[in-house]
């Protein structure tokens, strides 16, 4: 890592948006409904961004939008949206409806995933392999494909994946999870490198550390909770990203957490 991203980081970390920081944007978020998206799309909205919620129960989106709008924040879009199972005239018809509704799109920011089985590769039942790699790595590719036309639109579009320690550096049982998570890394430096040869679009990708969440629950069920942050204390690397202060950085891998933290016990 080079002394530019050294400086990335730690100014991601410290990132105290201002009021309004992230006003006037156009920010779509997926896994709105729960966890870290949620947490996510709260704190756009609070920072006066439009945010287009994306996810697969629509009453956990609702609960989303009915935060928001008690927020007095830009009135926010539900998008129901499967990525397990959407075909193209899902995808056809999502980029449809945000074009006449926003024409545009300052962010994306892909939070939205699965865990799958914790268990040896041997007897890693292969649907589950299949079902978790569409959903965390071609559902993303996928949407960030469908959506860049309206992302050049923008002034200063920003797209934000999701990864995780484990897709950093491999694991003993995190099987497919893993694999997904490094080919999201991938994803992101792929699509960055295209990016700036062409586009003033950035595109980096957020590892959040343990969070407070159902996954981080399933993944450690004997595990206190309480010894984790809640989602809301690990978005300031997001916010940074997808708001002005970010502009010019791209292909970078940021984490939330110190290393200590990230080591202990295992990881999501
Ligand atoms: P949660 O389980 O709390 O939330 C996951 C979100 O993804 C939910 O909103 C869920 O919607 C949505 N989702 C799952 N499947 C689909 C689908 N097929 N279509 C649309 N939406 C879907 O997880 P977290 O908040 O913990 O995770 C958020 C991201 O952070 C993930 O990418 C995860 O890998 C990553 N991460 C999390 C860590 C942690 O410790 N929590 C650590 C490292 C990375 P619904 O509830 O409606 O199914």
């Amino acid at each position: 890592m080079g002394s530019a991203a050294v400086t990335t980081h730690d100014d991601a970390l410290a990132y105290k948006p201002k009021p309004g920081s992230h006003a006037g944007r156009v920010v779509l978020v997926t896994g709105a409904g729960d966890g870290i998206g949620q947490a996510l799309a709260l704190a756009l909205a609070h920072q006066g961004s439009t945010v287009a919620l994306l996810g697969r129960t629509q009453r956990k989106l609702a609960r989303t939008y009915d935060r928001i709008v008690e927020l007095g924040a830009p009135k926010p879009a539900i998008l129901p949206f499967d990525l397990e199972t959407a075909a193209a005239p899902e995808y056809d018809a999502l980029e449809a409806a945000l074009d006449s509704e926003f024409g545009r799109l300052d962010g994306l920011a892909h939070v939205a995933g699965v865990l799958g089985d914790l268990s040896p590769i041997e007897q890693y039942d292969v649907l589950t392999w299949c079902k978790v790699l569409h959903v965390n790595l071609t559902a993303p590719f996928i949407l960030t494909q469908t959506l860049l036309p309206l992302l050049r639109r923008a002034e200063d579009a920003s797209i934000v994946f999701t990864s995780s320690t484990v897709g950093r550096a491999g694991r003993a049982y995190w099987g497919a999870y893993a694999v997904s998570k490094f080919g999201t890394e991938g994803l992101m430096q792929v699509v960055a490198h295209e990016m700036a040869e062409t586009t003033r679009i950035r595109v980096n990708s957020v590892n959040p550390g343990p969070t407070r969440t159902a996954m981080r629950r399933q993944a450690f069920p004997a595990e206190d909770p309480a010894r984790l942050p809640e989602p809301s204390a690990v978005i300031a690397p997001f916010l940074y990203l997808l708001g002005p202060a970010a502009r010019g950085v791209s292909g970078q891998s940021i984490d939330c957490q110190p290393a200590a933290l990230r080591r202990a016990p295992a990881e999501t």
